[in-house]
């Protein structure tokens, strides 16, 4: 097998055919056109064997976090997820972890309306680059930068899960391959049709990938502002609370990366607004505190000062 019977039978599946599509794999590059009057949403992450994830980690898992995390960026763009390119470094050619691989790549990027349009292939040490491209109306973005004092801070779902999936999974073999704090790590859910539905409601979004604190701290940052957070406030799931005790699922979801919700700046009177337009996509939102005039993000436990353990993220990194 060379790289071009490679290409053909592991990943010219997952050209899938979707809107605007002109020319996919297979020519120089590739060519699609996007809805009038959208604008290219563009982001890439790769992934290193050893460093991001670790080694002998299963193929169908590497997958599902190179998607999970593309995907949770143009979420947290409000952007409509549509095209993506591959480049895959490979040691050796292994058709068992290919396999895996590209079928699992092809559950995340269909049930995001996404189709593969081209890629590179290369030998080395295992490394996984998926650039993912989106689109959304001029104008519409979510950034980073539109928090006001005064807007409340809101995020979905839950937090601090996927730190404690981190533990389980460094352990090998998996003792529960479908413990849900385990699958939070392994195959994250991007909140694509959350980002896309808080567009023109939410002021400023960012997803959780370094940790709530670090990553809100990015919101301010570039909206030049401040913001309190309530810890009594912090959405914990049943799950987590019970595996390591309400103190260290705080800090998990306060410094725990990797869960890729989706923080947001919801001025107040949006908040109704925006709670009904999660709920018609499936997912909860939780208010945990505001944005206020300064600088940096302070911890409170309802009323008192509350000292993180630690603000930056707890990775393997
Ligand atoms: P070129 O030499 O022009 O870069 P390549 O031989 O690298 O072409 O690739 C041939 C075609 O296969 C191109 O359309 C490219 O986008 C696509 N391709 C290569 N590797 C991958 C991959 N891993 N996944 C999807 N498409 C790929
Ligand atoms: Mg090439």
């Amino acid at each position: 097998m060379d790289e071009f019977d490679l290409i053909a039978r592991y990943f010219q599946p997952l050209a899938f055919v979707t809107p605007g599509l002109e020319l996919g794999i297979g020519d120089d590059a590739a060519m699609f056109t996007l809805p009038p009057g959208e604008a290219l949403v563009v982001t890439v992450d790769t992934l290193v064997e050893g460093v991001h994830f670790p080694v002998d980690f299963p193929p169908a898992a590497v997958a599902s976090r190179l998607a999970a995390v593309n995907l949770s960026d143009l979420a947290a763009m409000g952007a409509t997820p549509r095209f993506a390119t591959l480049a895959l470094t490979l040691p050796r050619l292994e058709p068992d972890w290919l396999a895996a691989f590209a079928e699992a790549l092809g559950v995340a990027l269909a049930a995001a309306g996404m189709s593969l349009v081209g890629g590179d292939t290369t030998r080395g040490p295992l490394t996984l680059t998926l650039q993912a491209m989106g689109s959304v109306p001029v104008g519409q973005a979510l950034t980073r930068g539109g928090a006001r004092p005064g807007d409340l801070v809101v995020v979905s779902g839950t937090l601090g899960d996927a730190r404690a999936g981190l533990d389980l999974a460094l352990a090998t073999p998996w003792a529960d391959a479908d413990d849900p704090l385990l699958a939070r790590f392994v195959a994250p859910t991007p909140r694509v049709a959350l980002g896309c539905a808080l567009r023109g409601v939410a002021q400023a979004a960012i997803d959780v990938s370094d940790g709530l604190l670090a990553d809100l701290g990015h919101i301010t940052e570039w909206s030049r502002c401040g913001a309190r957070v309530d810890v009594a406030r912090l959405p914990l799931s049943a799950a987590l609370c019970a595996r390591v005790g309400l103190a260290t699922a705080r800090e998990f979801a306060l410094a725990g990366g990797d869960d890729y919700e989706l923080v947001l700046a919801v001025p107040p009177d949006r908040l109704a607004e925006a709670a009904q337009r999660a709920r018609a996509v499936g997912v909860p939102l939780t208010v945990i505190g505001e944005f206020v005039a300064g600088a940096g993000v302070a911890c409170h436990d309802a009323g008192q000062v509350f000292e993180p353990a630690a603000r930056g993220y707890l990775h393997f990194e």
